[in-house]
């Protein structure tokens, strides 16, 4: 069998040989035969350059150079695309998740003829509060609001076959939020437990910012709920505006002579009701705006330069 090891890299010069050197180990003591694919996601550091030395005196080793930076899905997708192996692990570059797992993985996976092992995270070490806190929370929110189920604490480190590789390689989406096809596609998924360590060395690659256009692609790729939501909300302001209607009209009714009163309801109502459909509105456009990128259809990445392949 050979194994396709995926390994995305952005600004990773300080760990990748140590990556390569911790994952040649564990690859060489299968009875597998490898091949390491390193996807250069528009690096601004040495990146490149140690990649292009360590290909120069491996040939296991393949790299892939975007033109630029695309993100860490795409390179995933890259990788996958690119990918000649039975079977590919994918596996983030700053030894976060163990390479010593592969070898389990694989065992999974061969043991129980699984399609899919992918690694649930007991422990994250090293990590601040504030991602184990939203990371825990979002993968339960995005379970309630989606109709496919997402196995929770799962990342993309996991070990796929060639069904599967194949199955994704004819996916069209721009926008891929990886774990999530992977899960929709059904077939046997196994998960495998382990310890997610501290990175090795440099810092992480994913702030906010990027942290938050993921999980939105993750909600609105996957989930019809928010406008669900937008419509229902709707019909509580309708209902809300019908009964305050008819409490205005009585009184009207009753005092007809009462001086002006109710600036402080009016406005309330204005910015409540404008609130409204402008989040409504904001939830329509997120739908619009995937199509829009969807139907521009980009490629999702740009190779500058493929090496070994
Ligand atoms: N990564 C990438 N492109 C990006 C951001 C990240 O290829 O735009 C890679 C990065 O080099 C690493 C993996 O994706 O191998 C996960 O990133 P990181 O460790 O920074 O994320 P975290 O573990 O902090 O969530
Ligand atoms: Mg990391």
């Amino acid at each position: 069998m050979l194994v396709s090891v995926i390994i995305p890299c952005y600004n990773e010069e300080l760990v990748i040989q140590e990556s390569y050197k911790r994952l040649t180990s564990v690859m060489d003591g299968l009875e597998h035969t490898y091949e390491l694919i390193f996807i250069n996601d528009g690096s601004r550091d040495k990146t490149y350059e140690i990649l292009h030395q360590l290909s120069q005196e491996d040939e296991k080793v393949k790299v892939l150079n975007f033109s630029r930076n695309f993100g860490h899905q795409c390179a995933v997708t890259a990788g996958i695309n690119h990918c000649n192996g039975d079977a590919a692990v994918i596996i983030d570059s700053d030894l976060q998740d163990p390479p010593e797992v592969i070898v389990e993985m694989l065992k999974i996976m061969e043991e129980q003829q699984a399609n899919v092992v992918y690694g649930v995270r007991k422990k994250r070490k090293g990590e601040n509060w504030f991602k184990l806190v939203t990371a825990k929370y979002f993968y339960r929110f995005l379970n309630n609001l989606s109709d496919v189920k997402f196995p929770v604490d799962t990342g993309d480190f996991r070990l796929i076959d060639r069904k599967i590789i194949d199955i994704f390689n004819r996916m069209e989406e721009k926008n891929k939020y990886i774990r999530g096809i992977i899960s929709w596609m059904g077939y046997k998924q196994l998960p495998c437990y382990y310890d997610r360590d501290e990175r090795f060395a440099g810092e992480t690659k994913y702030p906010l910012k990027k942290m938050l256009k993921f999980a939105m692609i993750g909600v609105f790729y996957f989930s019809k709920k928010p406008l669900k939501i937008a419509t229902f909300t709707g019909f509580i302001s309708v209902l809300i505006g019908v009964l305050y209607g008819i409490v205005a009209l009585i009184t009207k009714l009753i005092y007809p002579y009462s001086l002006v009163t109710g600036w402080t309801t009016l406005i309330i109502l204005i910015i409540f009701f404008g609130g409204v459909q402008l989040i409504t509105i904001g939830v329509l456009g997120q739908y619009i705006g995937n199509l829009f990128d969807e139907a521009k259809d980009r490629p999702e990445y740009i190779v500058d330069e493929k090496i070994n392949f």
